[in-house]
């Protein structure tokens, strides 16, 4: 084990090396980490539904009627009631004819592209896609082209290249870029998905419960439904729990349930998990009042920390991003806002570009103005300390 020893120490002696803080308390706006309260602003639980009384009480009552575990993979026996009646409520939500569960997001992405592409189809993706897209693209047996972050020109260039070549083409994309807050061009790459009759596929991971009416995601955001072919979302960021799903045709839920890998060799969802899931969606039928809360936030502290002078980038979401650049100055920064109280993450290569390092800012519905005043001054402190700012 010499040879990882070694790339450990070139960590450490990069200056990149961290050791990983451990928490004692629920995910919400104040938490207990390495035994000292701080305020959490990094947590993708943007609804403060990871810690919600009604979430945890469907939980207990499905601990109850299902017990912890599922007992086999979903294409054996682990296709409980619950988890048909979870895909349903999300169907309906998200206004899909279907939806299907993964364990997670991650893994969602690896068995959804894989499934449905083979050798004589061709994927397109942004070059910012999150690193489950990238592993997934990696599983399948298809030719592989990528178009520069948001470039529809470049986007246009590729397809009329080489559509003719190609079965199907699947044009891949976030919804929300997560390490920078902004949108796909959603509305322009369908109008060329039509054009040039490929498929498209939009990963909604940061948009779903943040975006379009009620949290419906970036779809419904840009008035889309019936015009993407694969939507993908995340149960794990504003809904809370854990998980992954597709939305899409029936007959795509269908050929999934038999050529998607991780219901064929993975145990399926905890039953408790799927029936938190089912309570938060419920919630968000009912109300937008958590979705407001949130945007509300994000832009008071957007609006602090540009009146503060920092760099927030070109964000369309509640993630908040500060540029800082350089690697070992990025991840100072975090550190000593850690050391005087705040939580956020240093993010740095590989997650982003190199010299592209920045602090990312994740608030939430449960963060009050006290505490996000509060925030502002420790940052805006320690920028000035540290001659950030
Ligand atoms: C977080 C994220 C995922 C992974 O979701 P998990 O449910 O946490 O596995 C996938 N795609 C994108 C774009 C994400 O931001």
């Amino acid at each position: 084990m010499d040879f990882l020893e070694k790339k450990v120490e070139e960590l450490k002696s990069a200056g990149i090396y961290r050791e990983l803080p451990i928490n004692d308390t629920p995910i919400d706006a104040i938490i207990e980490l390495n035994h000292k309260k701080v305020i959490n602003l990094c947590s993708n639980n943007y609804l403060g539904f990871a810690n919600h009384p009604r979430l945890i009480e469907a939980s207990k009552k499905a601990l109850d009627d299902y017990g912890v575990g599922s007992g086999a993979v979903r294409t054996i026996v682990g296709n409980m009631r619950i988890h048909e009646e979870l895909e349903d409520k999300i169907a309906k939500f998200k206004k899909e004819e279907a939806a299907l569960v993964y364990q997670s997001g991650f893994l969602c992405n690896l068995g959804v592209i894989q499934a449905v592409t083979t050798d004589k189809d061709l994927i397109v993706s942004d070059e910012l896609n999150h690193a489950s897209i990238i592993d997934g693209v990696k599983l399948s047996k298809a030719d592989k082209a990528v178009f520069k972050h948001s470039d529809m020109f470049d986007l246009e260039r590729i397809l009329k290249e080489k559509r003719d070549q190609y079965e199907q083409v699947l044009i891949i994309t976030d919804g929300v870029f997560s390490m920078d807050g902004d949108l796909a061009k959603l509305p322009e790459i369908v109008r060329l998905a039509k054009k040039y009759n490929a498929l498209t596929y939009v990963d909604d991971a940061h948009g779903s419960g943040v975006l379009g009416e009620q949290g419906r995601g970036t779809v419904d955001h840009f008035h889309l439904h019936g015009q993407v072919d694969f939507i993908i979302g995340t149960l794990s960021k504003a809904i809370g729990v854990v998980g992954g799903y597709v939305c899409g045709s029936k007959a795509m839920k269908a050929y999934l349930l038999h050529r998607s890998r991780p219901h064929l060799f993975s145990t399926s969802m905890q039953p408790s998990a799927a029936a938190a899931i089912i309570e938060a969606f419920t919630m968000l039928e009912s109300s937008n009042e958590y979705t407001l809360k949130l945007w509300d936030n994000a832009r008071y502290l957007k609006s602090g920390l540009q009146k503060m002078g920092f760099d927030i980038g070109h964000s369309e979401t509640p993630i908040t991003p500060i540029m800082i650049g350089d690697e070992v100055k990025t991840m100072a920064f975090s550190k000593r806002l850690l050391d005087n109280g705040v939580y956020v993450s240093g993010i740095i290569f590989p997650t982003v570009q190199k010299g592209k390092g920045r602090i990312r800012l994740m608030v939430s519905a449960l963060h009050t103005k006290a505490i996000l005043d509060e925030a502002l001054n420790i940052i805006e402190k320690t920028a000035k300390e540290m001659q950030i700012l």
